[in-house]
């Protein structure tokens, strides 16, 4: 396993791989602190691809001013660790003004998409996370890109920003890794005190509890969203964001859940820590992983 920190040696690298080599890529994009949740992507790309690359790196410009980018949890040498246990071919880790390079000024924006949910709590958090995933598509050139269905919003957008831009690469969403009590498995995790976490399981009991309703025949958004907040609000050290329905791959925001596919989305602060959730109505439950599975 190499690491990589410069641009110019990964993009020398990959194009060897693909060029010389004519070896499939598959790219893992993560802001590291690795758990259970990026391995399975790392687990799939392994299974999918002939080399496999994971960069780690905390994108600045996808916090807000007042976000956590200065706590986010950095562990490049455990993390690095677990990669090469993970038969990693390569670990990309630049600092961020290679990322940036001094007077960078380009910004990738998918509109509408990028305002809804996620993006009203979180002002331009979107237009970072596209734009560092084109630097990574454009740097590592993979065949596939891996994300994890956890940022249910995220994928949807990258998707929409590879179609419209023609990038080459596929992109694969696999399900959300949760922990025993069906909390989904997160970086963020690691904020919360052994009593925030517990608590934090309500999260996905009222998650359940709502898709539980729409399957005994509750097709009404409004009061599938009632159902979740109410159960939420019994636990007094949660304090919630939002909670939505939309079409799940549109995103448009759902009265009534019809045949298609819907997401249903939460964020909820447990203390200052925010987490988010989902889960699809109508589609089969066999996408569900557990991480002590
Ligand atoms: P992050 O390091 O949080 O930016 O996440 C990197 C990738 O891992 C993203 O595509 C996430 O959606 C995915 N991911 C994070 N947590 C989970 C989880 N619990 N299950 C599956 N994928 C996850």
């Amino acid at each position: 396993m190499e690491i990589i920190n410069r641009r110019k040696r990964m993009m020398s690298v990959a194009r060897r791989l693909r060029r010389e080599e004519h070896r499939t890529i598959g790219l893992v994009p993560t802001m590291g602190a690795l758990h259970e949740g990026h391995l399975s992507l790392i687990h799939e790309a392994r299974a999918l691809c002939d080399v496999v690359v994971v960069s780690v790196f905390v994108n600045p410009t996808q916090f807000g001013p007042t976000e956590d980018f200065a706590a986010y949890p950095r562990d490049l040498t455990r993390d690095s660790a677990l990669l090469a246990e993970y038969n990693v071919d390569y670990v990309f880790a630049p600092a961020a003004e290679e990322m940036y390079p001094p007077g960078a000024a380009t910004f990738v924006t998918v509109e509408g998409l990028s305002n809804e949910l996620e993006g009203a709590s979180r002002p331009g958090h979107f237009r970072g996370v596209t734009t560092v995933v084109a630097i990574l598509l454009n740097v590592v050139r993979p065949h596939f890109a891996f994300f994890g269905q956890k940022d249910a919003q995220q994928a949807i957008i990258i998707k929409q920003m590879v179609r419209d831009l023609a990038f080459e690469a596929e992109i694969v969403v696999l399900p959300i890794v949760r922990e025993q009590s069906g909390l989904a498995l997160s970086s963020r995790n690691t904020y919360l005190d052994p009593q925030q976490r517990q608590a934090a399981a309500v999260i996905n009991g009222a998650l359940l509890r709502a898709r539980a309703a729409y399957d005994d025949g509750e097709h009404n958004a409004t009061r599938l969203i009632d159902m979740v907040r109410e159960q939420i609000g019994q636990e007094p050290l949660a304090r919630i964001d939002y909670v939505s329905i939309n079409d799940a791959t549109t995103l448009e925001k759902l009265d009534k859940i019809d045949d298609q596919p819907a997401l249903l989305s939460i964020a909820v602060f447990i203390g200052k820590t925010r987490l988010i959730d989902n889960v699809v109505l109508g589609e089969s439950k066999k996408n569900v992983v557990s991480a002590n599975a």
